[in-house]
């Protein structure tokens, strides 16, 4: 049996982490170290049907990560014979296309990304140099969230500001959830059995966070997220789209910092914000189908904001060869998707309500009926293309 590849996803107060053996789908081992650097931080394991809870009080990234190596030594997997650790990397600025073994030269130019992403890149690097620290001769292997959008041209990319912003600070539009995206895009081809490079889709990720991205030839040409995660779409906190007046008009009227007011778009915004109650869709669902109003509003401006920028990305495409729902929403919710798709009947989108009813299961993914333009259902796997990224580069 091969070496395990080890993926991680390091935050700024969590670790979700994965095992896999090079070639399976499923994770062997995964879990999460929440809370980190707080009395009550643990580090949960989920191996087969087991699952345990460890308490590590106050623990930080590298203590919590020492533990998770020293279990699985328990188990029989030692640190040095990991095949390599891949790294989710949210920001990789214009630097990285493709995932890339990380080295002096890469570690530098991540880190110069972390003022595009100060809340991410550094707890990324801190997995980095961690795993290093514990596995000095397993590759260290960095996955951007931005890769798979670096294929867009400036047209796309560029916001209409004074050009040296671009220049001088990198102002432009990124894009994000990129494995995610390449991930759908990819089962699609195997799905609809046509080569992944004469594809155009669209694709839809609706999680806490959401972003959409169309692909022509196998290549993102526009998406919805732009330097940073807020741009776009409605989220679960985040607001998305807005009229960049508003920082203003909001600081005056509430006699905030635009560093408040940025805090309020990202954490207070979204469905949450247009409800009052959640950022979370199964408890707005729940309540708008007892009357609440505020929540019953939420749903109907996220599914119209969709449906809006799916129109809009559907201009960088000569055709629609699917459109794909992913994300913990996208997936799992019939409802989401019947309204979006509803928006969508210009586009020749006609769902089939009882493929859509089983989330496409039974239905090899399709939720739209013969003669719609296709829909499916295709579950994301981050963790596993992470995984799979490092194989492909390590055989090559
Ligand atoms: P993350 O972006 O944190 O990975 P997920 O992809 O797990 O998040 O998506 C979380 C969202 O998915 C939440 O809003 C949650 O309510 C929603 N969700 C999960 N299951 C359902 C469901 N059955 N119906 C509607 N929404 C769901």
């Amino acid at each position: 049996m091969p070496n395990p590849i080890l993926v991680l996803n390091s935050g700024s107060s969590s670790i979700k982490y994965s095992l896999f053996i090079p070639g399976q789908i499923e994770a062997i081992i995964s879990g999460l170290a929440e809370r980190l650097g707080e009395p009550e931080a643990h580090l949960s394991i989920r191996h087969g049907n087991t699952n345990q809870s460890i308490h590590i009080p106050n623990a930080d990234h590298r203590f919590a990560l020492e533990k998770l190596t020293l279990l699985f030594s328990d188990m029989g997997i030692h640190p040095e014979n990991l095949t390599a650790v891949g790294h989710r990397v949210v920001h990789g600025g214009e630097y990285f296309s493709e995932s890339i073994i990380v080295d002096d030269d890469a570690f530098r130019k991540i880190d110069s990304c972390s003022h595009l992403a100060p809340l991410h890149n550094p707890a990324n690097l801190l997995g980095i140099t961690t795993m290093k620290l514990l596995a000095p001769k397993v590759p260290q292997i960095a996955v951007f969230d931005t890769a798979f959008h670096q294929s867009l041209d400036p047209q796309a990319y560029l916001y209409a500001l004074p050009y040296e912003y671009y220049k001088d600070f990198g102002v432009r539009r990124y894009g994000f959830h990129g494995t995610s995206h390449r991930y759908v895009a990819q089962k699609a081809a195997e799905i609809l059995q046509t080569s992944f490079d004469k594809l155009s889709l669209i694709s839809i990720h609706l999680g806490n966070g959401c972003s959409a991205t169309a692909i022509r030839d196998g290549k993102s040409v526009d998406t919805t997220m732009g330097m940073t995660p807020l741009e776009g779409l409605v989220m679960g906190t985040r607001c998305g789209d807005l009229d960049p007046s508003i920082h203003q008009f909001l600081g005056h009227k509430l006699n905030i910092s635009i560093d408040r007011v940025t805090e309020i778009l990202n954490t207070s915004s979204g469905l949450l914000g247009i409800s009052g109650i959640s950022n979370d869709m199964r408890s707005l669902i729940e309540a708008s189908d007892q009357g609440h109003k505020r929540a019953k509003l939420a749903i109907e401006v996220f599914c119209f904001r969709i449906a809006r920028h799916v129109g809009g990305l559907a201009t960088s495409l000569n055709q629609i060869d699917g459109l794909l729902f992913t994300g913990g929403i996208g997936e799992n919710s019939a409802a989401i998707r019947q309204r979006v798709l509803d928006n969508l009947s210009i586009l020749g989108f006609d769902i089939d309500q009882k493929a859509n009813l089983t989330h496409g299961k039974q239905h090899n993914h399709l939720i739209s009926t013969k003669e719609s333009t296709p829909a499916l259902v295709i579950p994301t796997n981050e963790e596993w293309m992470i995984a799979s990224d490092c194989s492909q580069l390590l055989s090559s």
